[in-house]
């Protein structure tokens, strides 16, 4: 069986790795001339189980709506004439059911457990360098109302027997001495031991490597511009080439895998999937002094910002704003993250000399993805993943490849079918 992926993002190529090694054809096609160049090139570096709460929760629309009007404000929502944005925004808000969170909670936990220990199977058995640490990730509170919060959803994640276990100010401090001379400012913290950090863009593109010499094709600069329907199922694909032409290729199954932009190709098919980019920023710098920089992975729910060391950089990296494809860096912003980044890690950078980057992350209203079979019979996705993209993508393409050889998954999870 000959199996079209489209995207050559982390989704995408670990998608085409298992599909490979299911005993498919595998063709991956991306309009960039290699792999791994759009969300997954300078995301925030966490493999986390820890992260994989919903955004969607009961105290979200408030914060949306203080979003509004502040421009630092970690979610923000910017309205504009577009159909897409206000259903993705009313089916958001049914999400944000205290019902619904949980189950969402259960959902992401669950596959960000499985693929994070498959990631570490994978890229250990395959020799991958990318960076990787296992030294959990540690949240810092603020604020009073942040721990209370956290420690309702931490009896949740031990409920479901992740390792996640509140911390004093001290026993924070303890953890991460780095962050000693900001320990008035933090009231305690939680930490999960079994998280790590690692660098998706280095782990994508060796596993790409690893996948073409197996077998996998890769075509670049090739942009799908339509998938050519009929009679309920994906005939073929319209593609423009890189000398500017139109050509149609054929397959046998078709993967969509196009991260932020995979809504664009599947509602013109008459797929009317909840999909919006939600527009994240990242700052690299370099590291000045190893020494004083964390040896954990950190975040800060009230900024929604998280640190991670990734070999000689720190990456810093957040927000969540809801603007459509736009992916302009804000001046404000990026100075908060200098501001905040100098804040905790100081020492260890010059923070003036970060370099800053905006992606687009692809997000349902749930922030489970979407994977499995569509209404078109030979029509697969796997795309969604919102903010754990990265900590997600080597398990959900393990998913689809079972789901696509008919297999049974290993998981629990509420495939498309
Ligand atoms: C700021 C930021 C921070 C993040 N931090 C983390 C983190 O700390 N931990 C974590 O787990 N995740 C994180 N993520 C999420 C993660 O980076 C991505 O979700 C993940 O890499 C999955 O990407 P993807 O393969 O779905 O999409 P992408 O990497 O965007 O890949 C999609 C591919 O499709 C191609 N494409 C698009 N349209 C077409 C077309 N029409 N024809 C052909 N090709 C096309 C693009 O060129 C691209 O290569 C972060 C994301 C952002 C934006």
């Amino acid at each position: 069986m000959r199996v079209a992926v489209i995207g050559a993002g982390s989704v995408g190529v670990a998608s085409a790795w298992w599909l490979r090694q299911a005993g498919f054809d595998v063709t991956v096609i991306d309009r960039q001339s290699q792999v791994a160049q759009d969300s997954t090139r300078l995301g925030g570096g966490l493999i986390s189980v820890g992260q994989a709460r919903p955004w969607a929760r009961p105290s979200a629309p408030w914060q949306l709506i203080a979003g509004l009007f502040q421009d630092h404000a970690p979610i923000m929502f910017r309205p504009r004439i577009d159909p897409q944005q206000w259903s993705w925004g009313a089916a958001f808000l049914w999400q944000c059911l205290p019902s619904k969170t949980y189950t969402n909670i259960l959902n992401m936990v669950r596959l960000a457990e499985y693929s994070k220990n498959l990631t570490h199977q994978l890229g250990t058995a395959l020799g991958i360098q990318y960076q990787y640490r296992p030294c959990g990730v540690l949240s810092l509170y603020r604020h009073h109302k942040d721990l209370a919060q956290a420690e309702h959803t931490l009896d949740r994640l031990r409920d479901l027997g992740i390792d996640r276990r509140l911390l004093s100010t001290e026993e924070v401090i303890e953890l991460e001495p780095s962050l000693a001379h900001s320990a008035t400012s933090i009231i305690g913290g939680d930490y999960t031991s079994q998280d790590a950090v690692g660098d998706a863009y280095l782990f994508t593109r060796q596993l790409a490597q690893h996948a073409h010499d197996a077998g996998v094709h890769f075509l670049y600069q090739t942009t799908v511009t339509r998938l050519l329907c009929q009679h309920g199922a994906v005939q073929g694909l319209e593609v423009k080439t890189a000398d500017g032409d139109y050509e149609s290729l054929h397959f046998d199954l078709y993967v969509i895998a196009l991260g932020a932009e995979s809504g664009l190709l599947l509602r013109q098919a008459g797929l009317p999937f909840h999909l919006y980019p939600v527009k994240g920023y990242t700052a690299s710098f370099e590291l000045t002094d190893p020494d004083q920089a964390p040896e954990v992975g950190v975040y800060d729910p009230a900024l929604r910002l998280s640190f991670a060391r990734l070999g000689d950089q720190l990456r810093v990296s957040g927000f969540a704003e809801l603007s459509g494809f736009n992916r302009s860096l804000n001046d404000y912003r990026c100075q908060l993250i200098v501001d905040h980044a100098k804040r905790h890690f100081g020492a260890c950078i010059h923070p003036e000399k970060g370099r800053f980057w905006t992606g687009l992350r692809s997000a349902t209203p749930a922030n489970v993805p979407l994977i499995g079979r569509t209404a078109i019979k030979n029509l697969y996705i796997n795309t969604g993943h919102s903010n754990l993209g990265w900590t997600m993508s080597v398990g959900s393409a393990r998913l689809l490849a079972d789901v696509m050889a008919q297999q049974p998954p290993e998981l629990d999870f509420p495939y498309l079918r």
